[in-house]
C-alpha cells in the first residue's frame, strides 16, 4: 500500500468527533477539490505492505477507533478492503473517510462510511456517484463540504431529494477553510461562518450536524499529522 502517514490523535469531524483515534492517511486522490487541506497526499508516501500498516496500529493502539483516510482510500481498493476485514476481526471500529466518487459496493457493512458529496464550490461538483446511495447504511454519514449560500442549497435539495436522512445515520455539514488559513485557531479561518450556516440550518429546520473540524481548532489549522 501507498501510505502518507499512520499517527494518532482526536478524531474532528462527524458523530465520532473528539474521540481518540488512530488515523491511516493513504496516498493519491483523482480529484482536485479547491478547498483541499491534503495536497501532500497527492504524490509520494511510503510503500507498506498491509500488514505491516495492521502492525503499526496494532502499536500505536490495542483496540479504538481507526479512520482511513487520504487522499481518496479507495483508490487501493484491492489491499485495503482485506486490511479493514483483518482490522474489524481484531475488534477496532473503523471509519472510513471517502470522497464518494470510487464505488463502495465492497467496503465491509460493519465499516462506518464518511462519505462525502461534492458540491459545486469545491469544483468537483458532480463527481458523487450516485450508485454510492444504495450502499448507505444506518451506520454510515453523509458529508458536505460548503464554501458559501449556493453550496448550502446544493446540500439542502441533495438530501431532500435523495432522502439522506432515511438512508444513513447522519448528514454533516461542514464549512470549508480557507486555502491558507492563519494560525488563528478561531472560525475566521473558515470560508463559510458556522454562525450563518447554523442559522439557515435552524431557519430551514433541517436535521444535520454542523461539524467544524475541531482539530483545526485545537492545533493551528496548517498543522499536518494531527
Ligand atoms: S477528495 Fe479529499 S483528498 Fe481528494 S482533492 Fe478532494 S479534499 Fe483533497
Amino acid at each position: 500500500m501507498q501510505i502518507i502517514e499512520i499517527y494518532r490523535s482526536i478524531q474532528g469531524e462527524s458523530s465520532f468527533a473528539g474521540l481518540p483515534c488512530i488515523f491511516v492517511r493513504l496516498a493519491a486522490c483523482n480529484l482536485r477539490c479547491t478547498w483541499c487541506d491534503s495536497e501532500y497526499t497527492f504524490t509520494g508516501g511510503k510503500k507498506m505492505p498491509a500488514e505491516e500498516v495492521e502492525r503499526e496500529i496494532t502499536r500505536l493502539a490495542p483496540g479504538g477507533l481507526v479512520e482511513i483516510t487520504g487522499g481518496e482510500p479507495m483508490l487501493q481498493e484491492r489491499e485495503l478492503v482485506p486490511l479493514m476485514e483483518r482490522l474489524l476481526a481484531r475488534g477496532y471500529t473503523l471509519l472510513l473517510e471517502t470522497s464518494g466518487e470510487r464505488p463502495l459496493e465492497k467496503v465491509p457493512m460493519a465499516v462506518h462510511k464518511i462519505v462525502d458529496v461534492k458540491c459545486p464550490g469545491s469544483g468537483e461538483g458532480g463527481s458523487f456517484r450516485l450508485s454510492n446511495l444504495a450502499t448507505l447504511t444506518p451506520r454510515d454519514e453523509v458529508k458536505f463540504v460548503l464554501t458559501g449560500r449556493a453550496d448550502y442549497e446544493f446540500a439542502r435539495n441533495f438530501i431532500r431529494e435523495h432522502q439522506l436522512e432515511n438512508k444513513a445515520g447522519g448528514v454533516l455539514f461542514s464549512p470549508a477553510f480557507l486555502k491558507e488559513p492563519s494560525r488563528e485557531r478561531d472560525s475566521s479561518n473558515c470560508q463559510l461562518d458556522p454562525r450563518l450556516l447554523a442559522e439557515w440550518i435552524l431557519e430551514d429546520g433541517l436535521n444535520v450536524r454542523l461539524g467544524l473540524q475541531i482539530h483545526k481548532f485545537i492545533w493551528e489549522p496548517a498543522t499536518k499529522g494531527v
